[in-house]
């Protein structure tokens, strides 16, 4: 008699064993937990100092590993917070997870905040889709975002690291485009509900006019005019929101005139379909290098 057998998702260690990863394990501690809705919450990792010990450092974009109490497996987890929150007087780094019950790791970090604020973690840095780009940074003319739903997680890290660059040094010197695409909340979006929302808002007024920002909602069940088009108010701002997907056409038009696409960099995360799909009209767009294409998948 035949047995059925249930085929298991790799874990994030089998998922990332071809990417780098640092070879220290780093002593950390869980300072603080914000939800941002009923499935995504907020986590805040403090390094422990140890006399001697190299410092955690990282790039932007990339991801920890992160062993939890009592779980054999490391979780894999994005920063999203830019390197300089890890320098006194902040000292933290910043993970966005979100709720699952199947993911070991994940599940023990949804317990009670009270249950599991001020445990000791240890993490271990890694991944390879990071800011600076392969580019040379002064060939650099134009950098678009893609990213979907939780695929926000590395790009923000990235985008606040570009917003702090600016205000360093008065000008980044290339143009910044970020299409950010997630689902819509019924029945009415709360602004404060779409992760990092009210976060990018901030960081694209930083760019002012080295940046531009679009927002897309797409409903579940709900059906919608595909072309609706409606204003949110975000921290003060009126940000204009397109209720359908990402066409192919935005991102063409996203990766610069064809003559000027040699200086451009595109990073792409986001749900399954959409990454592979975006991923293969960029870097067969004409004028784009496909180096300079660069994505994370999570699955
Ligand atoms: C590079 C990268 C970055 C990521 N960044 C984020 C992020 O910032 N935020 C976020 O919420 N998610 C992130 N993820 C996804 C996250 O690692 C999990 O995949 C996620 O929690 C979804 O889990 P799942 O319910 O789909 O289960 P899966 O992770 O697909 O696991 C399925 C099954 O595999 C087994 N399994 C998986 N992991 C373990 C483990 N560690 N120990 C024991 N058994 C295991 C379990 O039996 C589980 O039922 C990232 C993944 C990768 C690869």
């Amino acid at each position: 008699m035949a047995t059925k057998t249930v085929k298991q998702s790799p874990s994030h260690l089998e998922r990332t064993t071809a990417e780098p990863r640092d070879d220290t394990l780093h002593r950390v501690k869980l300072t603080h937990i914000d939800p941002v809705n009923p499935t995504i919450r907020l986590f805040q990792l403090s390094p422990i100092l140890e006399p001697g010990r190299k410092p955690i450092t990282f790039l932007p974009g990339q991801w920890l590993d992160v062993h939890v109490p009592g779980i054999h497996k490391a979780g894999g987890f994005t920063i999203t917070s830019p390197p300089s929150l890890l320098q006194p007087p902040t000292n933290y780094l910043e993970l966005a997870i979100q709720k699952s019950p199947l993911n070991p790791p994940a599940a023990w970090l949804w317990q009670s905040p009270e249950s599991i604020l001020g445990t000791e973690l240890r993490i271990r840095v890694g991944g390879s889709f990071v800011w600076p780009p392969p580019l040379k940074e002064s060939e650099i003319t134009r950098v678009l975002f893609i990213a979907g739903g939780v695929g926000i997680n590395p790009l923000m890290s990235i985008v606040t690291t570009l917003a702090i660059q600016k205000k360093e040094k008065g000008k980044l010197g290339f143009h910044v485009k970020f299409l950010y695409t997630t689902r819509d909340f019924e029945p009415d979006v709360s602004p404060s509900d779409i992760l990092f929302l009210e976060r990018l808002v901030c960081v694209f007024d930083a760019l002012g006019d080295e940046g531009q920002f679009e927002l897309f909602l797409t409903s579940g069940q709900r059906e919608r005019d595909e072309t609706e088009i409606a204003t949110l108010s975000v921290t003060g701002k009126q940000l204009k929101v397109q209720r359908r997907r990402i066409y192919d056409t935005d991102l063409l038009d996203a990766l610069g005139p064809v003559e000027e696409r040699a200086g451009t960099v595109c990073y792409i995360c986001g749900v399954p379909m959409m990454t592979d799909e975006f991923v293969e009209k960029a870097k067969h767009a004409m004028g784009i290098d496909e180096r300079n294409v660069l994505s994370e998948k999570w699955w």
